[in-house]
């Protein structure tokens, strides 16, 4: 879903908004103000890493089996 962040430049308080519109009025939660700056922020530093490299060979495949 397309979430952004938003800056208060009333308050100062950062806060992420569910943005269904690109025009739409994003006011601030924390203040009864609409001064919000949409902040960028990046995807791919949130989340851990991990999981990288081996895991190609082991011939099968996926995939439910019928039965039991
Ligand atoms: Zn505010």
């Amino acid at each position: 879903m397309p979430i952004y962040e938003y800056l208060c430049s009333n308050c100062g308080q950062v806060f992420e908004k569910l943005v269904l519109s690109r025009d739409a009025l994003v006011e601030c939660p924390h203040c009864p103000g609409a001064a919000v700056e949409k902040q960028f922020s990046a995807f791919s530093f949130k989340g851990e890493q991990g999981g990288v490299g081996s895991g190609t060979t082991s011939g099968g495949g996926g995939g439910c089996a019928p039965g039991g």
